[in-house]
């Protein structure tokens, strides 16, 4: 592993995670000559963290197989990487900056890139040995090491995160408890239709889904977790915690060296936030986004950190351009491939196309008539179409979207041909109307 140091660096990016690796290849790929440093808290190369919680957990995917990249491939572009060093301030009039150790370091440009840490849950217990996130492989390796001796989980969250684990628990034979606090899974990234299906999928294998569950507090044995007792006093025995409540972006050193943010650090179009020569993307960023309306959001996924990396990549090679790439994200529970495409926070009507009973189907949202996303689910098709009708915000109705007989292509040309082109730029200006 290349583990040089360097005190200055012409680009030099804080967090080694999936925006980090990827902004240091595009520049390369864009034939950026300058100094790069790759600077990360944690001690591997960058890897890939969806296989965290599904096939890596599972102990079906090696870690060296999540390797963003191998090795070799930076030290052949001299890009270097500077593993177990946390950047603790910044200083942005002098470029320059500290890491924990006291070490200090110069840049001309800094990409902020530090995605986020999980969030804790604040009861009593919290911190107890058997409580466990799912952020890093170190994480995992801690709980993938005690699945041994592991019969009970109960997972608090239904998340994705917190279901694909849980779905890997179930499929490893474990008794596994979700505990959720809203009266549905998946209740801020998806609507009812799909949460009902994937709540009566984990129920088929075996997990014991509660809603509207509020944890009161994890309870102790010998210094370990030992049951999590919940609100209205039930006590739930486990043998081991996995808490997927989301993150808290990691921008306090930004935000103490002056960047304006708060649940994230805030960015223009170009990712810049407002400090000079320090972008921020992936996680941690917080931007309008076009798919929303213009509202100000963080995205959690690998297109967003990746597309946001190509965006200061060619920012800082003089091919400016603004951030406007259409959301999506992937997520595997049990032989279930949900693919997502766009944004359905907002949408008023959810249109199921297909038979949910026979698991391949998908949800169309819309708001004010015009398509904003799809959540697919083993539907690939309808996947790879609906992303024009979502990039296009097509205004369709809901008996032709639900229409399976008809493609998604074949509906959006029908629409076209049948409306033109004007009748639906008019359609599509209104449904933006608030
Ligand atoms: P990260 O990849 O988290 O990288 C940030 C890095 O910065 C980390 O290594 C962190 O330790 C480091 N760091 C933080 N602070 C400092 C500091 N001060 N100094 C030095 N280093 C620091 N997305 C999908 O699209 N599909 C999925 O199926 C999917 N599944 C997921 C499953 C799991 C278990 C997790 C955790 C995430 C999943 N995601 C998925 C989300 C996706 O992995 C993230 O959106 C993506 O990793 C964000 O990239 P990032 O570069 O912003 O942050």
């Amino acid at each position: 592993m290349p583990e040089t140091d360097v005190s200055e660096a012409d680009v030099l990016i804080v967090g080694a995670g999936h925006g980090g690796a990827h902004a240091a290849i595009v520049l390369r790929q864009r034939g950026f000559a300058g100094t790069i440093a790759l600077v990360g808290e944690e001690p591997d190369l960058p890897y890939e963290r969806p296989p965290l919680s599904k096939d890596y957990l599972a102990g079906d995917k090696s870690f060296e197989r999540s390797l963003i990249r191998p090795p070799v491939f930076y030290a052949e572009r001299e890009i270097t990487i500077m593993t177990k060093r946390r950047v603790v301030a910044v200083e942005p009039a002098d470029h320059r900056g500290t890491f924990s150790d006291g070490g200090t370091f110069g840049y001309g440009t800094l990409f902020w890139a530090t995605g986020g840490h999980p969030r804790r849950l604040s009861c009593a217990g919290h911190d107890l040995s058997g409580v466990h996130s799912v952020r890093s492989r170190a994480d995992v390796d801690r709980t993938a090491g005690e699945l041994a001796n592991t019969v009970r989980v109960a997972i608090v969250g239904g998340g994705y995160i917190g279901l694909a684990a849980a779905a890997v628990l179930a499929k490893l034979g474990k008794h596994v408890t979700a505990l959720e606090a809203l009266p549905r899974v998946l209740a801020r990234v998806a609507g009812e239709p799909l949460s009902r299906f994937y709540e009566a999928e984990h129920r088929a294998h075996g997990v014991d889904i509660r809603l509207s569950t509020v944890v009161d507090c994890i309870e102790e044995s010998d210094g370990r977790a030992a049951a999590v007792r919940l609100a209205g006093g039930e006590r739930v025995a486990v043998d081991m915690v996995i808490v997927g409540i989301g993150i808290v972006p990691a921008v306090q050193q930004l935000v103490e060296a002056g960047a304006a943010g708060d649940n994230g650090v805030d960015v223009d179009a170009q990712c810049r936030t407002s400090l000079p020569d320090i972008y921020a993307i992936g996680d941690c960023a917080m931007h309008a986004n076009s798919f929303a309306d213009g509202r100000a959001i963080r995205l959690e996924s690998v297109q967003n950190a990746s597309d946001m990396a190509t965006i200061v990549a060619k920012a800082i090679t003089g091919a400016p351009e603004p951030y406007h790439a259409v959301p999506w994200l992937w997520s595997q529970q049990y032989d279930l491939k949900l693919q997502t495409v766009g944004l359905s926070i907002d949408h008023d009507q959810a249109i199921v196309r297909g038979a949910v009973a026979s698991r391949s189907f998908s949800v169309v949202y819309l708001k004010r008539g015009a398509v904003i996303a799809l959540d697919c689910v083993n539907a690939t098709r309808d996947y790879v179409q609906g992303k024009a009708l979502v990039e296009q915000r097509l205004v369709l109705s809901a008996p032709l979207l639900a229409d399976t007989t008809r493609t998604l292509k074949d509906i959006a040309s029908y629409a076209m041909g049948t409306h033109g082109k004007k009748a639906q730029a008019a359609a599509r200006h209104s449904s933006r109307a608030s």
